[in-house]
């Protein structure tokens, strides 16, 4: 099947009782036992649920994966993957990571004995260089958050494979639209539901899909035994927006194209960031593994500074200033006072979030009223 067949179809069955074509939002606990030990595969909630597995059989195939499961936040989603550790053991992250990724990892994870090296990935010798036998793990993020840079994953991946580490992407900014990380090798893929997958800006939510069955089997047990589930409605609803999922990535990508184009001809723009302009460092790389390149558009102002970067976001009208990213609606933040506050200054300039730095999630609203709205808020 094609990816839009599946985006429609996969993991979906209709109703056994009733037909329904629509996943049914199984708004229940417990499940009745016709003797003890004799069910219908579901025992208890946290377990396993009707809604919420359809939607874990849809993400696996949209993701050319085998195996999925949903969680209550994108974070609750990582926070499975680091239960996989022990301590000591140590991971190689990307330094340009989103705000939450990198606290989880720094104020939650560290303090359980695991150790975390961040690096830029544009060469694979830099995550060479900090392997060392307690290497678990490799965690990227493509395109990186919020300059937007890409890491190639086949490249990695063959690292990954020779030293028998880990390889997990954050697919969040992407969604398996553009970009299938098991294809290129990957061994877990992990979303943020909350963002382009859900599309809708209603739900907060996660995932994780693998090939793996040893993995597979670590994920459903850590998913029961800590319990961070998503509920059954918020499932439904995640279900719901991936049937739009392959129109509104491919509006995303034209609008998301359109916007850095125009912006490089502003005078008030000093930088672009999007992998779709050709003289982007990655642009190779991005074309190579990326079916399109989002709706995400990050750009610094000449006269850079975070007063200048507030002005220009209070005089939007249709970008709404907002954290997160991938509704149908258009934000735009800055990283440098949201989203990436919680990463020390001196880290944050390292991975090039000037003060200025603004990022904008380019919705698929009409083109020319997106183009109308930056020129007057940047005039
Ligand atoms: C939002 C986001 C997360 C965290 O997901 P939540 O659903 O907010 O917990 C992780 N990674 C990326 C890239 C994100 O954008």
């Amino acid at each position: 099947m094609k990816f839009a067949t599946k985006a429609i179809h996969a993991g979906i069955e209709p109703d056994e009782s009733t037909g329904a074509i629509m996943t049914p939002i199984y708004q229940t606990s417990t499940y009745v036992q016709e003797e003890v030990g004799k069910h219908k595969g579901y025992a208890y909630s946290r377990s396993k649920n009707p809604t919420r597995s359809a939607l874990e059989s849809s993400l696996a195939a949209l993701e050319n994966g085998k195996f999925g499961a949903c969680f209550g936040s994108g974070l609750a989603a990582i926070d499975c993957v680091l239960k996989m550790l022990s301590p000591g053991d140590e991971v190689i992250s990307t330094n340009d990571l989103y705000g939450g990724t990198y606290r989880i990892f720094s104020t939650i994870f560290e303090r359980f004995g695991i150790k975390f090296h961040y690096t830029s990935m544009d060469e694979p010798a830099k995550v060479k260089a900090l392997m060392n036998e307690k290497t678990r793990l490799v965690w990227v993020e493509t395109p990186t958050n919020p300059t937007l840079k890409v890491i190639d994953i086949e490249k990695l991946a063959s690292l990954t494979k020779e030293t028998n580490v880990l390889l997990a992407v954050d697919n969040t900014f992407s969604t398996p639209y553009v970009q299938r990380p098991l294809e290129l090798g990957a061994d877990i893929v992990m979303h943020s539901i909350t963002k382009y997958i859900g599309g809708h800006s209603d739900i907060v939510m996660g995932a994780l899909v693998t090939s793996n069955s040893d993995l597979a089997d670590e994920m459903y047990r850590i998913q029961n035994a800590s319990g961070a589930i998503c509920g059954p409605q918020d499932a439904f609803l995640a279900l719901r927006g991936i049937k739009t999922l392959h129109l509104r990535m491919q509006r995303h990508c034209e609008n998301g194209m359109a916007v850095a184009e125009h912006l490089q001809k502003n005078p008030a723009v000093a930088n672009v960031f999007y992998a779709g302009l050709p003289d982007h460092p990655n642009h190779g790389v991005a074309r190579k593994q990326m079916n399109g390149f989002t709706g995400m558009v990050s750009f610094d102002l000449k006269n850079d500074s975070a007063e200048n970067a507030h002005r220009v976001l209070k005089r939007f009208r249709l970008f709404a200033l907002a954290e997160s990213l991938g509704g149908v609606e258009s934000l735009a933040g800055h990283p440098a006072t949201m989203t990436h506050a919680s990463i020390p200054v001196d880290v944050r300039r390292l991975s090039g979030i000037s003060d200025s730095l603004i990022r904008l999630s380019v919705g698929v609203e009409d083109i020319d009223d997106l183009l109308f709205d930056l020129d007057q808020a940047l005039a």
